[in-house]
């Protein structure tokens, strides 16, 4: 890839929402952008990059020159455990505070004589505040939100189902009255939802809910972008995203980043990593020496959160299936203590389990000992157990998990649902995914996803790749 001259670059500031799975895809595409010409400002919180120094180390984030972080306040205080911030309040402030920050440091960049003048600003759909900045320079601004195509559909439905009555919630009791169960057939590009498979900030009685408020107005803050970005594939999505070009700017379908990103060769670029938890080591090691397709893969992401009593329920469902498996519990992983297992628990299983407290998920689903990831549904590891063709247990905790849940179990035929968590229900869920039918056949089908993904991402002619170089053509070096 040839580069111009730094001041001739075109010129991105990337904003990610300030959470390890918004963080993490932003990256990619930033590095894509880099990869294709791009000088990159990559935009961290204070507070998110302490963590970043700490877990990677500076000499990962400083390499390339032109490539280049920055930071701006979050508005909170620094939670008192390390971990994510209490969402609906970093939703809260980022939408509230940042947007001077942002502004002056769009200022600063444009002032210093070395740095191309800014052209165009991607930020976080949820980021939605960088839009007063990009217009008020009359810039770019395309919104990249990092999650499924359908979950991000039913979120721009919020306010028809707050304009029908349907949200917030009459009475507590719908929670539990098999009101959830309801079906709606107006979505566009989804044929039949329940509502218990759309993102879980309806399930409330308040009409002042801070999360369903939010998602609502930054779905009608999306009209305004300039483009829409999505990390999933045309084959995976096909009829939500066709429905989108009625209702919303144009959406590029993108993903999956990690395949697109297979193409690029640059090791300092790769050596930029965006893990705010240290990775401990071994757990590749450990996988291999063993035989292929025989270790359960347990990971709930950065924010999901458990009660004691789940926790305890997960590892003897674990240790029953009498499976290998690697458990990453994060420090934070159980609400309001630490995360502390049965030690009758851990002498059982101590020589067919690894417990770590942060891994590297894609590496670890990629490799050929993993048979079923017991996941929270978390849109990236969603994607990248597809990508590595793992079927998958679902566990949804919160927001459009739900969705991809649904997805996974219903339209591709490659995840299974637990219910209620409880000890034989999850033994019984891992033994069929790892030795059942049922089992064989998602990993079938995970397999044959796997490849489309990496049709659509990895060819010239694949569609997120043909997509990608059209956004950069169409919007992002329109200014230029
Ligand atoms: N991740 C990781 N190591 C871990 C746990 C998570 O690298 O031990 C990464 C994972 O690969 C994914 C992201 O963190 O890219 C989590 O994003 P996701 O959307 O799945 O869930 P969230 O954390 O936002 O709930």
């Amino acid at each position: 890839m040839s580069c111009p001259d730094a001041n001739e670059r075109p010129h991105a500031v990337c904003v990610p929402f300030p959470a390890q799975g918004h963080i993490n895809p932003m990256l990619k595409l930033a590095k894509l952008l880099h990869f294709n010409g791009f000088y990159i400002t990559f935009v961290n919180t204070h507070y998110n990059h302490k963590r970043l120094l700490k877990s990677r180390g500076l000499d990962s984030l400083n390499g390339l020159p032109s490539f280049r972080f920055e930071t701006i306040p979050d508005g909170l205080p620094e939670p008192e455990v390390e971990g994510t911030h209490h969402v609906p309040s970093l939703c809260d402030s980022t939408s509230t505070t940042c947007l001077p920050h942002f502004r002056n440091l769009l200022s600063k960049l444009n002032n210093e004589s070395s740095v191309p003048a800014v052209s165009c600003i991607i930020s976080d759909g949820v980021m939605s505040f960088t839009l007063d900045a990009s217009q008020e320079l009359g810039l770019p601004n395309v919104f990249f939100w990092t999650s499924s195509a359908c979950g991000f559909m039913c979120y721009v439905h919020y306010h028809q189902l707050i304009q029908r009555g349907i949200v917030p919630f009459k009475d507590a009791s719908d929670l539990t009255n098999g009101y959830l169960d309801t079906t709606i057939d107006w979505v566009a590009g989804i044929k039949e939802i329940r509502l218990k498979d759309i993102p879980s900030f309806i399930r409330t009685t308040d009409p002042e809910d801070i999360m369903l408020n939010f998602a609502r107005d930054e779905c009608i803050r999306a009209e305004k972008a300039s483009a829409i970005i999505l990390n999933t594939f045309d084959a995976l999505e096909h009829d939500v995203l066709e429905a989108f070009s009625s209702i919303l700017p144009p959406v590029y379908s993108i993903g999956p980043l990690s395949s697109l990103l297979n193409n690029v060769s640059d090791k300092r670029l790769n050596a930029i990593g965006s893990n705010l938890w240290r990775e401990e080591p071994g757990c590749l090691e450990w996988l291999d020496t063993k035989e292929v397709n025989t270790v359960v893969y347990v990971n709930f992401g950065s924010v999901t959160v458990m009660t004691n009593e789940q926790m305890i329920e997960f590892a003897w469902g674990l240790a029953n299936s009498n499976k290998s498996f690697v458990w990453v519990i994060r420090p934070d992983l159980v609400v309001g203590e630490r995360a502390v297992l049965p030690p009758e628990f851990v002498t059982q299983t101590k020589n067919r389990g690894l417990l770590s407290g942060w891994c590297p998920q894609e590496e670890v689903l990629g490799h050929p000992a993993i048979g079923v990831f017991l996941t929270h549904s978390g849109w990236n590891s969603t994607l990248e157990s597809l990508c590595a063709g793992v079927p998958m247990i679902c566990w949804p905790f919160f927001a459009e998990q739900q969705t991809n849940c649904r997805f996974c179990c219903k339209e591709w035929g490659i995840g299974v649902e637990i219910e209620d968590v409880e000890r034989d229900q999850i033994e019984r869920l891992v033994r069929e995914m790892m030795d059942g039918e049922k089992g064989k056949d998602m990993k079938r089908k995970a397999v044959d996803w796997k490849i489309l993904a990496k049709k659509a991402a990895s060819r010239p002619s694949g569609s997120s790749f043909v997509q990608f170089h059209k956004l950069i053509r169409e919007v992002l070096k329109g200014k230029n």
